[in-house]
């Protein structure tokens, strides 16, 4: 995981963490949590009226949205993973299938292995995708993020800034304020930026804003996204998980914890295919059968996302219509099935459609053997 940003912490992100035995490694001063239990709210950024504030009813106490540093989660993690497996500072250059149908893999500094399983976990220039898919392509998506971390005494210098998660809106742009925890707070903006303006590159870059700059780093994310890949498995024996699968540029907010849920997934379903004897490929199947479904809907509210874009170019709104319309069409809880997701999309008639394999049929039941 990218380690500059911060993180929203999902009721799904919250059980995985669980799962793997890392929810404990994290104390209630590393992360924020609104105390009246909204997930978000989002403003108006002229009048700072609340438009919409998203409460969340039936979510285990446990598991309510959290806001957190990044780093914090990936320590918890850290401490639950067998060091001696961790290879750092090892890119991997070069992917080739030998005739044996093992994956031969370089990497920059020399090393080499073989491997019957590739995961392509290397984000949104991944490699492994380039390998497995090399018609895809990522592109530059005409906005730009600036991010920073600041303390909660220097934020309290700044009158009217809401002890809350908070989207402010404006037309075409967005500041989003919220405390981390642990006395840090997060302010980032998404703001439209032609391609022409400067080359650009989708980590995390020192932005040059002198003024800000003064007094703390700003770090600028021009955002890259690419088309849904149909099927995110290849050769039988790679599969691709977190942005590396579907480079979304961010687009929810949500894409660490998406990338988690997509190792869960994975892992229960390689699990399930050699307990029930069948193949490696049958297992990368159903994993592909269960994910994929809830990929293609997060690229269907992309595409609504983009019709919305079209129709306010369309009309001459002035800054509160057009915000009203932004939020309605974008940050209403018609979405929020996006953070409340636990399989079910791939469940019941959909999920019996869905998981059954071209050559082996699986019963959707699997799906339970899989932990939803
Ligand atoms: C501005 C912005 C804000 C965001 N805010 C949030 C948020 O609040 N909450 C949230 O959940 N998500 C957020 N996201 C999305 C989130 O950052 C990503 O979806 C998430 O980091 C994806 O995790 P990943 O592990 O798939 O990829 P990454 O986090 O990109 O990790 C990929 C890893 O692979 C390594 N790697 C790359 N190439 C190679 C190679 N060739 N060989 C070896 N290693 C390689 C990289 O060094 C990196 O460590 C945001 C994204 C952006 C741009």
């Amino acid at each position: 995981m990218n380690k500059q940003l911060a993180f929203g912490k999902l009721p799904s992100t919250w059980r995985r963490f669980e799962e793997l035995g890392a929810a404990k490694n994290l104390k209630a001063e590393d992360f924020y949590r609104p105390a009246d239990n909204h997930s978000v709210q989002h403003r108006n950024g002229r009048t700072g009226e609340i438009l919409v504030s998203h409460p969340q009813p039936d979510i285990p106490e446990k598991q309510l949205h959290a806001r957190t540093h990044r780093s914090k989660l990936q320590l918890a993690l850290l401490k639950e993973v067998d060091e001696t497996r961790v290879r750092l500072s090892s890119k991997l250059v070069h992917v080739t299938q030998e005739p044996s149908g093992r994956l031969l893999l370089e990497f920059q500094e020399g090393f080499k292995d073989e491997v019957y399983l590739l995961i392509g976990a290397d984000g949104v220039r991944s490699a492994v995708r380039t390998f497995a898919f090399p018609d895809h392509r990522i592109s530059y998506i005409g906005r730009t993020s600036y991010r920073t971390v600041i303390t909660a005494e220097e934020i309290a210098t700044i009158d009217g800034v809401p002890d809350a998660v908070t989207f402010w809106h404006g037309p075409k742009s967005w500041l989003y304020t919220c405390p981390l925890g642990d006395s840090k707070f997060e302010i980032t903006t998404m703001t439209p930026e032609p391609a022409s303006e400067k080359e650009k590159v989708s980590w995390g870059q020192d932005a040059t804003i002198e003024e800000n700059s003064k007094h703390f780093e700003i770090k600028q994310y021009a955002l890259f996204a690419g088309p849904r890949l149909k099927s995110v498995i290849a050769y039988g024996s790679i599969a691709l998980v977190g942005d590396a699968s579907h480079p979304l540029s961010g687009a929810f907010g949500s894409g660490a914890g998406f990338a988690l849920e997509d190792v869960f997934v994975l892992s229960r379903a390689v699990n399930w295919a050699h307990e029930q004897n069948l193949t490696l490929q049958d297992g990368l199947r159903l994993f592909d059968q269960v994910r994929g479904p809830y990929y293609r809907d997060l690229y269907g509210v992309l595409d609504k996302f983009g019709e919305a874009d079209q129709y306010l170019k369309n009309v001459d709104l002035g800054f509160d219509d057009a915000v009203n319309v932004q939020v309605d069409k974008k940050w209403s809880k018609k979405y929020n099935w996006i953070q409340e997701y636990n399989g079910k999309k791939c469940q019941g008639s959909e999920g019996a459609r869905c998981a059954i394999g071209k050559k082996r049929k699986f019963h959707w039941t699997a799906l339970e053997n899989l932990g939803f």
